[in-house]
């Protein structure tokens, strides 16, 4: 029976996905190949390329506005030290609210100096800083929407006049936003948008040309831009799964009704952590991310037996990440608003019990 999957990523996907996935390892588009076994620069997966990078702008409103959109591999993590490879000539500024955020800091630091205009560390990262400034000397402002092992979620972004740079990684085509106040966005697949495997980078093509160091053909923007995704073999498959993730994503009324639902499910778990006497949450209410719910048990000794209700009901991957320590539930745009409803019904269960 299909679990109730609250995992932070690789993550749940549209079960209509994992069909039409399936199916196209057997026999893709009636072609007597899978898609498993064929040519990148075959006609067929050209096309599952361009519809996957017009998807992807078209769900982001960045359609005819100067973004080109690439599929790159190496994850979210080789774009902390592309961004920096690319953009950063002597000075950025970067926002630290996790883990995340902090890889990206030290990454940066190996290209140029790094200001760190606020940081949450004093609380364990579990607020977003909201009052600072961005100097008007650096290169650009990296920050991170969604903070996946925390719990937060940026509600607003600072305005500057220099480039701003997200890794959306955890809550990219979920929600609605204006998309066209970001210069570069990029986000590894398998939290919201596919399998693991491909890494989307959104990109604003003239922020670049701009450093004076060489860049490694691999390392360069440029170079995949030029090629369109296909200067190496990109990740066929992973393209492939993120482009009927999308396809999905369109169909059912696009970022707007991800953000309805997105939200109604945060809405529903927050309102019973927060009425259980059982369980308290770990981000500031302000800041709570509609992806990751953290909270935790205010009595630990009753971790066993709740441990034990989730499990033996169907439920995955609702342990909380090493550093929070108690609970995350990753409520992704794929996972049921019912997923959710089990969840807390388990927690009023144990209430019951207790
Ligand atoms: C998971 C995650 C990453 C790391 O992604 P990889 O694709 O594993 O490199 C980076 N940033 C955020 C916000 C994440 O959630």
């Amino acid at each position: 029976m299909k679990k109730h999957n609250f995992s932070a990523g690789p993550c749940i996907l549209p079960q209509e996905v994992f069909q039409e996935a399936s199916q196209a390892i057997l026999d893709f588009n009636n072609s007597g190949l899978s898609i498993l076994e064929i040519s990148h620069r075959s006609a067929d997966f050209v096309s599952v390329m361009d519809e996957a990078q017009s998807l992807a702008l078209d769900l982001l409103g960045l359609k005819n506005k100067g973004y080109k959109a690439l599929f790159l591999q190496g994850g979210a993590s080789t774009q902390f030290l592309m961004v920096a490879y690319n953009l950063l000539n002597k000075k950025a500024a970067y926002l630290n609210t996790g883990t995340w955020s902090s890889k990206a800091i030290k990454e940066a630091k190996l290209f140029g100096e790094v200001v760190e205009v606020a940081s949450s560390k004093d609380k364990n990262f579990n607020y977003i800083p909201k009052s600072y400034s961005i100097p008007e000397d650096v290169d650009y402002f990296h920050c991170t929407s969604n903070n996946t092992i925390f719990g937060t979620q940026m509600k607003e972004f600072p305005p500057t006049s220099r480039p701003l740079i997200c890794d959306m990684s955890s809550d990219i085509f979920s929600r609605e936003m204006d998309f066209s106040k970001f210069d570069l966005i990029y986000a590894g697949a398998q939290k919201n948008m596919g399998p693991a495997g491909t890494t989307l980078v959104v990109i604003k093509e003239d922020i670049l040309g701009k450093v004076s160091r060489e860049i490694p053909s691999m390392m360069n923007y440029k170079t995949h831009l030029d090629k369109e995704s296909m200067f190496n073999t990109p990740a066929v498959y992973a393209v492939y799964v993120s482009m009927l993730t999308l396809r999905w994503i369109k169909s059912n009324g696009g970022l707007a009704a991800m953000e309805k639902r997105n939200q109604e499910k945060a809405d529903l778990l927050y309102a019973e952590i927060d009425r259980n006497p059982l369980f308290k949450g770990f981000a500031a209410k302000e800041d709570r991310s509609a992806m990751n719910a953290t909270f935790n048990l205010v009595d630990e000794s009753h971790k066993e037996t709740f441990d034990k209700l989730w499990k033996d009901s169907g439920v995955n991957g609702l342990n909380g990440h090493r550093s929070v320590g108690g609970y995350r539930a990753s409520m992704y745009n794929a996972l049921p608003l019912e997923s959710v409803q089990v969840v807390v019904d388990l927690m009023k269960d144990l209430e019951e019990r207790i």
